[in-house]
């Protein structure tokens, strides 16, 4: 290496990596890790996480060895730094015998300045002993929210790692990581054993994104015109749940015409190496694929993320949609989202087979997702508080530019709460959502007919509302917890504890309405039926209406039926 016997931070940033500057906390980062200390470093994608262990591991003496999750993210890294003439290497599973003694010899001779190394290679007897004849200079852990068992990319292997620490106490530790939340960062110090760490946390804003959350009701047309409209020939990435899903809207888009690929797990290693490789190098393609793809991909240039399906936590969020803009141009991250993304959530939950705890961390993280996607302000503020920190409305998100309407949906509620709690109480029967939005809108289904549901009270109830507008309300309600979902049995719908005081008419219900489209030529379905008005009370009428909600409610109760009847 070209550099003189004691470099300093700054020269190595220039002279190895051609900077000026840091960037945001890279100089502390540096400055900590150099002197010996350990170090906790949050910062968002694209942030710059690399070089505050790099450069440490050039200035002091010894080699830093790095622990990285990903083979593919692991070689990036090192032919990046051997081009800059930097001796770097790594051990993993794809090398024969004859290159793993090369590497362990150079690392032993004292001939590498870096070496990486896969968590299940360094926890093996053979590594463990490599390292012990060597001069190792710091430890880094990189996407060390992989060792966080609640988060979405855990990697049971990370878990080994506070060995370092027993092992090494004076060898100075940085774990890194794009993932804020206080549960990850306690949790990370906690299983690394990183109690002295200095932690370093940066904005996790990303101002050149723009945040946008639809209602889904015909999510690949309305995929297909996002990505025809907005972003022609722009490269970008689609985020499906399942390998099917992933294949068809591939092929869906390539039969419209978009240069789409995709790129799933259960894809053979071969092509699935081809497809990422096209989507780095060439411009303008489009990856539709599950989350096996993108961690540790730098493609500067993605200008959009979009989900088909919505993530089970703001964590695979921001972590998804970070991988849009890192170059700092405008992206957008779009998301169509709708009833059935609830309901599928909510059953994963509950048929994962992780012990209560899980379950019921898991149900807060969606709950937290869910939240996002039904809020009526900011989102980019929604999704800062979420990780701790401050942010005024932005200007540039969907909720921003266009606010979506609030209306009170509680009669709404009630006619829905009423209606399961009918076939329930004088059926004994439960029914999906799909059944009880027809038994709403007093369609007389052959379904309908045979549990002779058109005989109950609540039947044609909701013909007021669509189709679309009832998927929307359930949507809300079982996003609120007001309806369960029981997936034992077919996901059929039940009523919680919640929903008596919606029942009740304990209180108002406000539902989040998306803000008017565009007219798109005939056929819409916006002709046909009455839509129910926003309500906007002026303040002085709020208390008249809550002295009229309860005078119905206690009526209601007094002749034991629900106060929509009233
Ligand atoms: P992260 O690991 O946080 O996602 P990377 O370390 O991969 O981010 O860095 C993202 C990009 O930013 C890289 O292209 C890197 O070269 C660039 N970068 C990092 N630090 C600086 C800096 N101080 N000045 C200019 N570019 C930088
Ligand atoms: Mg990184
Ligand atoms: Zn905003």
């Amino acid at each position: 290496m070209p550099i003189s016997s004691e470099p300093t931070a700054q020269d190595v940033l220039q002279r190895v990596f051609g900077y000026d500057h840091f960037r945001g906390h890279q100089a502390d980062v540096v400055n900590q890790v150099v002197a010996g200390g350990d170090a906790l470093v949050l910062m968002p994608t694209g942030g710059g996480k690399s070089l505050c262990f790099q450069i440490p591991a050039l200035v002091r003496a010894g080699t830093g060895v790095v622990v990285s999750p990903l083979i593919a993210l692991m070689q990036d890294q090192v032919d990046a730094l051997t081009e800059l003439g930097v001796r770097a290497a790594y051990l993993n599973s794809t090398q024969d015998m004859a290159t793993v003694r090369e590497v362990e010899h150079a690392f032993v001779s004292g001939q590498l300045d870096m070496l990486y190394v896969a968590p299940e290679r360094l926890l093996t007897d053979r590594c463990l002993s490599l390292l012990a004849r060597g001069n190792i200079s710091l430890f880094a852990i990189d996407e060390a929210h992989c060792v966080s068992q609640w988060g979405h990319d855990f990697r049971p292997e990370y878990l080994g790692l506070s060995l370092l620490g027993e092992r090494w106490p004076d060898v100075p530790r940085i774990a890194l990581t794009a993932t804020a939340t206080e549960a990850t960062r306690i949790e990370i110090i906690e299983r690394l054993g990183l109690h002295d760490a200095q932690v370093f946390v940066s904005s996790f804003d990303r101002p050149n994104i723009r945040y946008r959350i639809v209602e889904k009701n015909d999510p690949r047309r309305q995929l297909l015109d996002f990505v025809k409209n907005e972003h022609a020939g722009d490269a970008g990435v689609i985020y499906c749940m399942s390998r099917n899903k992933v294949e068809e809207t591939a092929e869906f888009l390539c039969q419209q015409g978009i240069d789409a690929m995709a790129y799933h797990a259960g894809m053979d290693a071969q092509r699935r190496a081809a497809n990422q490789a096209r989507f780095l190098r060439e411009d303008g393609v489009v990856m539709v694929a599950t989350i096996a793809f993108g961690m540790g991909i730098d493609k500067p240039d993605v200008r959009f993320v979009a989900h088909l399906d919505m993530p089970k936590s703001v964590e695979g969020y921001y972590q998804e949609t970070g991988r849009a803009g890192r170059d700092g141009l405008p992206a957008q991250a779009w998301m169509a989202y709708g009833l059935q993304d609830v309901v599928q959530q909510r059953r994963m939950i509950d048929e994962s087979t992780g012990d209560d705890a899980y379950k019921r961390r898991s149900a807060a993280m969606l709950d937290a997702m869910l939240g996002l996607c039904e809020t009526v302000s900011c989102r980019r503020t929604r999704l800062l508080n979420y990780f701790g920190q401050v942010s005024t409305a932005c200007g540039n998100c969907d909720t921003c530019l266009e606010p979506p309407q609030a209306w009170d949906g509680t009669i709404a509620a009630q006619k829905a709460l009423s209606a399961v709690y009918r076939m329930w109480k004088e059926r004994g029967q439960r029914f999906g959502t799909a059944h009880l939005i027809d038994l709403l809108r007093g369609k007389k289904t052959e379904k309908i007919g045979q549990n002779r549901h058109d005989e109950l009270s609540v039947f044609g109830i909701g013909a007021d509302l669509s189709d679309n507008e009832w998927r929307s309300v359930l949507r809300q309600l079982i996003a609120q917890g007001l309806l369960s979902v029981d997936h034992e049995s077919f996901g059929t719908l039940g009523l919680t504890e919640a929903s008596r005081a919606v029942l009740k008419g304990e209180h108002t219900l406000m539902l989040r309405r998306e803000p008017p489209k565009p007219a798109r030529g005939r056929g819409s379905s916006t002709s046909t039926r009455t839509k129910a008005p926003a309500i906007v009370l002026p303040p002085a009428a709020e208390p008249v209406f809550a002295a009229l909600r309860s005078w119905r409610a206690s009526i209601a109760k007094e002749h034991g039926v629900p106060a929509y009847v009233i």
